[in-house]
């Protein structure tokens, strides 16, 4: 069984979602050819602190700081580090915030400077991957509506859709049941619930779906060290339309979102 959440904990993961969309607001205003991913790093420490939480990422299970910086061929979970952002990379920004004892959880996959087409279509593809697994994410569903939802729409334009790593329940913890795979079929996996709050994270790559885990046990990487992406947002399941928890308005100056 998954416990719906109550309304005041669900108000307490939107302050979390609304501060975990600013974070990576603010990482994105730092992206530039130049800028190391360290730096990063402590862009969104200092943001995520300023307001008065706590970046939920670092000490993580021995991870060593507040984001995840991917790079390219790198997924998920690469450690921010020296390197420097050239144009026409890709750096996917994951990051977590522990405001009131409940968790925000998001990420976003940026370009730096000008990419090429094929990678600019990595990138749309994967996000409306996860608009629709958020579409599917309502009432009465079940978690493989997500995943055949994300999972058909990558798949429809020949990407990969990674399956190691999947979207996750959030709250008290960062990691909550149910697992939210991006793959999957219809009417099958756990029933959502009104008041679940769950976060999908669709990870597609450019080429082949396997990948690896780096020597440094975290950075997992394409097989084929193709570009891949990663979009993610947390939502409440509602009954005919999720809500959204975290959005990307901040990072687009999109306003028809408000919290
Ligand atoms: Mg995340
Ligand atoms: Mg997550």
């Amino acid at each position: 069984m998954v416990r719906p959440k109550t309304e005041e904990e669900i108000e307490l993961l939107r302050y979390n979602g609304k501060l975990v969309s600013m974070a990576l607001a603010e990482v994105g205003k730092h992206i530039a050819p130049g800028v190391t991913t360290k730096e990063l790093d402590r862009v969104a420490e200092t943001f995520i602190r300023d307001n008065g939480a706590i970046p939920n990422f670092l000490g993580y299970g021995g991870f060593p700081a507040s984001i995840c910086s991917s790079v390219n061929d790198v997924v998920v979970h690469g450690i921010p580090s020296n390197y420097v952002l050239k144009e026409g990379d890709i750096v996917s920004v994951d990051l977590g915030t522990i405001y009131k004892g409940y968790n925000g959880d998001s990420a976003y996959t940026f370009p730096v400077g000008e990419v090429d087409e094929q990678t600019r279509k990595l990138l749309d593809v994967t996000k409306e991957s996860l608009y629709k697994g958020i579409e599917a994410a309502i009432a009465g569903n079940r978690t493989g509506d997500i995943g055949h939802a994300v999972q058909s729409y990558a798949e429809s334009f020949g990407f990969g859709v990674v399956r190691e790593l999947e979207g996750h329940g959030i709250g008290k913890n960062m990691h909550e049941r149910p697992g939210v795979p991006n793959y999957g079929r219809r009417g099958h996996g756990v029933k959502l619930e009104d008041g679940m709050t769950i976060c999908i994270e669709p990870m597609i790559t450019a080429g082949n779906r396997a990948v690896y885990v780096a020597k440094n046990g975290w950075d997992i990487y394409t097989a084929d060290h193709k570009n891949a992406a990663h979009y993610e947002l947390t939502v409440v399941v509602r009954k005919g339309q999720a809500e959204l928890l975290s959005s990307f308005e901040f990072i687009e100056n999109n306003s028809s979102i408000k919290f």
